[in-house]
């Protein structure tokens, strides 16, 4: 089939043999990008309109037990400055963040063991008392179902744990032994089943990265069937042995995008600070291509700088309230809006109604 053969294929279908999307994902052209984008913009308009929902990030810690290779955070980096914000910190977060018209605090850290379980659940449930119409995401890394159990029962909402990869060799290359694709996706399973809107995603052009390994991306996608997917080029980190390997491409991410919508039509999908960090409209771009969710730093200024997953992060030297100002100017610029609602999955919320 020709790639414009394949783009209507997956518009109407949903879905895509391995081999049809590693053809798609290393032959297209600028044309096949115009044609996706076009199916990808108008379906994603069919179930959330022009409306793009705002995350506010909370970066709470920026201790890590992990070693990824590719992240700043990681514990081998021993030039990171690390930090741990306070209950009060994050409670001003949320208080300025409600200001700004947030419906939803995502709360991101590294794999800190200082966060024990009781701890993340008295941060999740301080916040839904204060703020009970307001959703909590929660961004913290592999725990046991037990844990994850217990963050729900405290009123967390949603989880984001990327996958990084669904191949498993080029996981192995992308982590340390001990971290594996396997137990990665035995935390998204019990997520799921726990009752979260769950995340996952990956870094597009992280080192070794193949067309194969991107199809498997998507393969494993429409598996698991996610309410919200998060991509972002790889950025290279200079404190990480994968230092001098190439970024990823704005190119490939927001095709990526494309190609995601059309998978799963009504997934949540962020146009991430990563994007924005090598494009200088690399959110636009995104939107553009079918994301409708953006994550606004929320966390205090004087902590951002030592938030460094990568190089040169987006955003950074801006206050929260211009975050706010730039990224509504960005998206009514190109005809959308910052919905004040939660933004919830549509299908989610309707299985649920009807289970009631
Ligand atoms: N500890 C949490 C949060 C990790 S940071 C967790 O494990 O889920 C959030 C995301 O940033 C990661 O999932 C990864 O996909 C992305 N990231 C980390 N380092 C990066 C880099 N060098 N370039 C691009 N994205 C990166």
């Amino acid at each position: 089939m020709t790639n414009t053969q394949l783009i209507q294929k997956l518009s109407e279908a949903h879905e895509l043999k391995k081999d049809e999307y590693v053809q798609l994902i290393s032959t297209h052209t600028e044309e096949d990008s115009k044609l996706l984008f076009s199916y990808s913009d108008k379906l994603r308009r069919r179930y959330y309109s022009t409306d793009v929902y705002l995350r506010g990030l909370i970066e709470f810690s920026s201790y890590c037990k992990n070693d990824c290779i590719y992240c700043g955070l990681r514990r081998s980096n021993i030039n990171a400055q690390r930090y741990r914000l306070s209950l009060d910190d994050i409670l001003e977060c949320c208080k300025e963040g409600a200001e700004l018209g947030y419906y939803t605090f995502v709360l991101q850290s590294g794999e800190d063991p200082y966060f024990t379980d009781d701890k993340i659940c008295q941060i999740v449930s301080e916040i839904k008392k204060r703020y009970p119409d307001r959703a909590v995401t929660l961004s913290i890394g592999e725990k046991s179902r037990e844990s994850y159990q217990a963050y729900f029962d405290a009123g967390a909402d949603r989880y984001l744990l990327r996958h990084e990869t669904a191949n498993a060799e080029h996981y192995s290359r992308l982590h340390p032994p001990e971290l594996t694709l396997e137990n990665r996706k035995r935390c998204l399973r019990d997520l799921k089943e726990i009752g979260y809107q769950v995340g996952t995603g990956f870094m597009v052009g992280s080192p070794y990265q193949t067309a194969e390994c991107l199809a498997d991306d998507m393969l494993f996608l429409k598996e698991l069937a996610p309410q919200m997917v998060g991509i972002g080029p790889f950025v290279p980190h200079s404190q990480t042995p994968f230092k001098d390997m190439p970024q990823g491409t704005a190119e490939l991410t927001v095709f990526m995008i494309g190609l995601i919508r059309l998978t799963l039509p009504d997934a949540l999908i962020p146009a991430t600070t990563a994007l924005a960090t090598i494009d200088p409209i690399g959110r636009e771009k995104g939107i553009q291509a079918g994301a409708n969710v953006c994550m606004p730093n929320l966390s205090p200024m004087s902590v951002r700088e030592k938030y460094m997953l990568y190089d040169n992060k987006a955003c950074t030297g801006d206050e929260s309230a211009q975050c706010r100002r730039c990224l509504e100017r960005r998206l009514s610029s190109i005809g959308f809006v910052p919905a004040a609602s939660r933004g919830d999955n549509i299908s989610f919320i309707t299985k649920r109604i009807n289970a009631e």
